[in-house]
């Protein structure tokens, strides 16, 4: 099956029960036994829910995995995989990370003895530097949130391996309609499928995707003894998601390019951040590994002046001003105040996050629309 047919069939079968065709909501916590231990497969929603089992399958299918693990939050899906380490493994880190990835690594598993080296990937090489008999898990993100730094995954793997290393990929930004990280040598996919997967800025939940069984088990352990799962209601909405991802992202490729070709063309901004541009640092890898460019787009202004940065977001019209990002509305944040308020103003300045960064998840409204609210924004 090739990927938008599996957007829409991956891992489903039509209800046993009447034939349904989408999968009903079993909006229940509970499963009646005949006798004790006699019973369909299901005993309990934290364990097993037949609709969230639907939107697994279809996680593992669309990530060409063969596990899928769906999560209350995008956080309790990284949270999971952080609880297969032990106090005094270490953790290799992008350094140009989602900020609550961050706040999560240093503000609760450093406290636990796990250490984090955060460090630029663009040039993989750089990893072994930091790789110790105690070096555990390789975290990526890539392209990276807000400074769309691309990853060379294939290579990361190839260390990772080498290494004897687990190698998780935050495939979020991308999505498997860009790029499919257990195919480049990944051991773990993580989603927030509360941005593109859900699509529709309804819903928070994570999923994790792995092929390896014995990973995969002790995954499902977590998720089950943790117990930080989503619910029946939200993984229907996710799961309809799933079904048009591959007609939005390829809708929100076409806006992002135009959107970033449009701002690189403006007098009055300083540098666009896309990786379809031939100039961008790691535009091969980007197009040996993705299959388009994506829809994130984030730009600086000349000046790089604070005020006139929230001035740009306060004054657009059909970009709302939120965080989040991936849903079929355009969304503007600026990370400095934003999303990325939780990591020091020098070490976020570091990896660029400057003052007047914005940053645009582009949504798939008109693209004329869209260039339209912009130059009436920024002036
Ligand atoms: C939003 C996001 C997360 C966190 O996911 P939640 O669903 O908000 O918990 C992690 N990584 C990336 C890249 C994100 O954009």
């Amino acid at each position: 099956m090739k990927f938008n047919t599996k957007t829409i069939h991956g891992g489903q079968e039509h209800d046993p029960a009447y034939g349904s065709v989408m999968p009903p909501i079993y909006q229940t916590s509970t499963y009646a036994q005949s006798t004790p231990g006699g019973h369909k497969g299901y005993e309990y929603s934290r364990t097993h829910n037949p609709t969230r089992n639907a939107l697994e399958k279809s996680f593992a299918s669309i990530e060409n995995g063969n596990y899928g693990l769906a999560f209350g939050s995008g956080l309790a899906a990284i949270d999971a995989v952080i609880k297969l380490l032990q106090p005094g493994d270490e953790v290799v880190s992008t350094n140009d990370l989602y900020g609550g990835t961050y706040r999560l690594f240093t503000k609760i598993y450093e406290d636990f003895g796990i250490k984090f080296h955060f460090i630029g990937m663009e040039n993989a090489n750089k990893i072994e530097e930091y790789i110790t008999p105690d070096t555990k898990l390789i975290w990526v993100e890539t392209p990276t949130n807000p400074m769309m730094n691309v990853i060379d995954v294939k290579a990361v793997s190839k260390i990772a391996q080498k290494n004897n290393v687990l190698l998780a990929v935050d495939n979020t930004f991308a999505t498997p309609y860009l790029q499919q990280p257990l195919d480049l040598g990944a051991d773990i996919v993580m989603h927030s499928a509360t941005k593109y997967l859900g699509g529709h800025s309804d819903v928070v939940m994570g999923a994790l995707v792995v092929r390896d069984k014995d990973l995969a088990d002790k995954l499902y352990f977590i998720q089950n003894a943790s117990g930080a799962v989503c619910g029946p209601q939200d993984s229907f909405l996710v799961l309809r998601g799933i079904k048009t991802l591959h007609i939005r992202m390829q809708r929100h490729c076409e806006n992002g390019r135009a959107v970033a070709e449009y701002l690189a063309s403006h007098p009055k901004i300083e540098k666009v951040y896309w990786p379809g541009f031939e100039s961008h640092p790691n535009h091969e890898v980007a197009k040996s590994q993705m299959n388009d460019f994506g829809g994130m787009v984030s730009f600086t202004t000349k000046g790089n002046n604070y005020d006139e940065a929230i001035k740009i977001v306060e004054n657009l019209k059909i970009f709302t001003l939120a965080e989040s990002l991936g849903g079929v509305e355009s969304l503007a944040g600026h990370p400095a105040s934003m999303t990325h308020a939780s990591i020091p103003k020098e070490e976020r300045e570091k990896t660029g996050v400057v003052d007047s960064l914005i940053r645009l998840s582009v949504g798939i409204e008109d693209e004329e629309d869209l260039i339209e609210d912009l130059k009436q924004a920024i002036g």
